[in-house]
Parts: structure tokens; sequence; C-alpha cells
């Protein structure tokens, strides 16, 4: 029988927390019923980053199982054990468990793509088609096991049980010559983006396109002496623009979702703390934050930029901003030469009298400005890859070779 299994943990503000207790729901699974059990990898998934009330990494976590029909009601018990445990011992208080026994609904297909864009009520989590149990997370729990991932990366996430060494950049950069392309968002220049730095249990996290090179570089860093507890590999909609591609987007601007905005940018400035904010000609206001480097400070030389501006709508004093996560720029209206009315020479500026055309001589009083549409201004802005959210597709990853991997003969957990 193919049961799928989702859990969150949504009170959790230690963003590994729903990925280690994934791990250990893994690690039952599998003491009961065997690696034969899992259809493909762990799944996690990142839903709606901006919802106010997430968690840091808006995760969630679903397995994807075939056992024996008579042995549901005993998964579905195990399930709510290990999420109301470990709830207990962080003190939440809502977590949440969704599953779907024979197939999944269509219904919970479609909360999942709710749920990477927009907010999405736990009413609407109920009426998904799936049995749920808990709280406020019952909505990522059903999403998860919504979760249809067309193109996705792995992830192996690695625990600690003591403190977490420091891995040093320079290893960080042989692991990931070892593994390019095959691994991606090790660091930022000397800046190691593989180790968090919060309270929760993550030692490290690597992110890759087949399940081979992370248990590879994983290989590398234990015999560099950074042993983790123990580690999974998920299947993640992560780095393949979920959001873009499967999310729902709407035409009209909604409080925490993600929208995306065509138009042009007449206006853009620093404020005091250094982010840049800024107008398009449609009225719609966008922030982009310092910390975004060149995503910030391009938008700020872009003015008369014919854009389309991606990101998250919060409200501030009243009104609805964009937060930009990323910029398409499509060209952007220059000032041309004014032109003569009569023949089409360019004028040339005749000091006090105003212009005068170069080809026919006329003199006028007032220039007419002319725009053109510098075509050759177009590009992709992404912020710098520090700053990039869990679901951003970084530039060179191929979201679509993971298909090509399942867990049978591979290593995916210890
Ligand atoms: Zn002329």
């Amino acid at each position: 029988m193919r049961v799928v299994i989702g859990i969150d943990d949504t009170d959790s503000h230690r963003g590994g927390c729903t990925t280690y207790v994934g791990y250990l729901l893994a690690k039952e699974v599998l003491g009961r019923w065997g690696p034969g059990a899992f259809r493909d990898f762990p799944r996690l998934v990142r839903l709606n980053p901006s919802v106010p009330f997430k968690t840091r990494g808006n995760a969630a976590v679903a397995l994807d199982l075939e056992i024996p029909g008579g042995d549901v009601e005993e998964l579905w018990q195990l399930a709510i054990d290990v999420v109301s445990s470990s709830a207990r011992r962080e003190g939440k208080t809502d977590p949440g468990a969704a599953m779907a026994v024979g197939g999944v609904p269509e219904r919970a297909r479609i909360v999942y793509r709710m749920a990477l864009t927009q907010v999405v009520s736990a009413g609407a989590a109920e009426r998904a088609g799936v049995r749920v149990w808990g709280g406020r997370g019952r909505v990522g729990a059903v999403a998860a096991v919504g979760a249809a991932l067309y193109e996705s990366t792995f992830e192996l996430l690695a625990y600690r049980e003591g403190e977490r060494a420091p891995i040093p950049a320079r290893l960080v950069a042989l692991m990931e010559l070892l593994t390019l392309p095959f691994t991606f968002h090790n660091l930022e220049r000397s800046r190691v983006l593989i180790e968090p730095r919060g309270p929760d249990p993550v030692y490290y996290g690597m992110r890759g396109l087949t399940p081979h090179h992370l248990v590879y570089a994983l290989r590398l860093l234990e015999s560099w002496g950074f042993r983790p507890s123990g580690w999974i590999i998920y299947r993640t909609n992560q780095a393949a623009d979920a959001h873009v591609r499967h999310g729902v987007l709407f035409e009209r601007p909604l409080p925490y979702s993600y929208y995306r905005a065509r138009g042009i940018i007449v206006a853009a400035r620093r404020v005091a703390a250094g982010h840049l904010v800024g107008a398009l000609d449609t009225g719609l206001e966008f922030v982009a934050y310092r910390h975004l480097g060149r995503l910030a400070s391009e938008l700020e030389r872009c003015a008369g930029c014919d854009v389309v501006l991606y990101g998250w709508l919060k409200p501030r004093r009243g009104s609805l901003y964009l937060y930009v996560e990323r910029a398409r720029v499509l060209g952007r209206y220059v000032r041309g030469r004014g032109e003569c009315p009569y023949c089409g020479g360019s004028l040339e500026s005749a000091g006090r009298a105003g212009w005068r055309c170069r080809r026919c001589g006329t003199l006028f009083r007032t220039a007419r400005v002319r725009w053109l549409y510098d075509a050759s201004a177009a590009r992709e802005i992404l912020p710098r890859p520090g700053e990039w959210r869990h679901l951003l597709k970084p530039p060179g990853v191929d979201p679509s070779l993971p298909a090509l991997f399942g867990p049978r003969g591979v290593e995916w957990i210890r």
C-alpha cells in the first residue's frame, strides 16, 4: 500500500529541526519496514518564507512509502509519536502531521502549490482529502504530502550531538573543487555556507545534484575530522525555482504572498539603513535590502529600466511593499538626442538660441526629447550568493538531473 506521510513543526525557530524530526522518523520506518519501504528519498519541501507565523526556514518533510496495508495505523501512530515527542522536547506547541493512503489527492497537490507562494489556511489543509493531526503544522504537512517534485535537488543534512566545530573555508573549497558542478552553494568567497550558525541540531548541510556526490563530499569532511552523529539525504524543492514555476501566483497583490510585477522603474533611492526603496510606473513600491548586494546597487542605478520584479509582498505603514528576491531587466528607456521634426536630422545646442538642426539648420527654442529602448540592458539580477533563499535556482544548477536517481542501492541515511 502506498502511503505518503508528512510532518511539520511550525513553532520551531530552529531551522534544522523539521529535517531532524524527519530524520528520526525515517530511521524508525527503516527499522520496522526496511529500506524497501521507501519509494523515493525522504522529501524536504521549502514553502512560502514570508508567512508571518513561519519557522525560520519554513520547511516540511514527507516520506513516500510502500508498506503492508495492515500497518498503516501503526505508521500513523509512529509519526504522531515522533513529532509530538520532539515538540515536547523543544517546548513547541504547534506541530502537525498528514497522511495520504493509496494515492495523493489532487487537492493536496493544490495545497502544495498554494503553500509555495501564498498563505494557506488550516481549513484548506483540512479539506485536502488526507488525514491530518496537530495544529498550525498541518498546513506544511499536507503541502509536503502534496508536493510533486518535477524538478528537485538533493541536500545531505548531517547532525551533531556536541559543539559544532567550524569547518575551514579552504577545506570546503577543496570539497567543492572535487565535486563541482554536482554540489553547489558551498561557499561565498571565503564564507562557508554549508554550516549554519543557529542552535539547531544541524552540523552541516550540503546541496547537490546527485546523492553519490553528496556521499563523497561527506566522506571527505569525515576524513578531515568533521564527523556527524548521523545524516540523511533529502530530495528537495530547493534551488529549483519551484515557487516561480509551480506556485500559484495571483494578479492581485496580497499580503505575504509571492508576486511578480512588470513595470518601469521611475524612482529608486537609499533610505537611512542603506536599503533601497523604489517605485514602478504602475505605482507598486519595492524594497531591496542593502545586504542583497548587487541586487540593490544595480536597481539603484536602473531608473528607466523595464523590469520584472519577483519577491514577497509585505505590509508596512499601511501599504504593500514588494521585497525583491530577484529582478529581470528586459530593457531600458534612455533619453536620445533631440530630432528635427522637419527633416529628422539631429539637433545640436545653439547656446542661448536653443537648438539647431544639423541637417537643415532650423532653429528651435526647445528640443523634443526622444526615448530609445535599449534592449542590450537586458539581464537577470540575483542577490549575492550568501543571500539566496532556499527556493531560488542558482545559475548553472540543473534541477532536472536529480530525477534520474532513486534510493535503491544508494546509501542515504545513517
Ligand atoms: Zn532639420
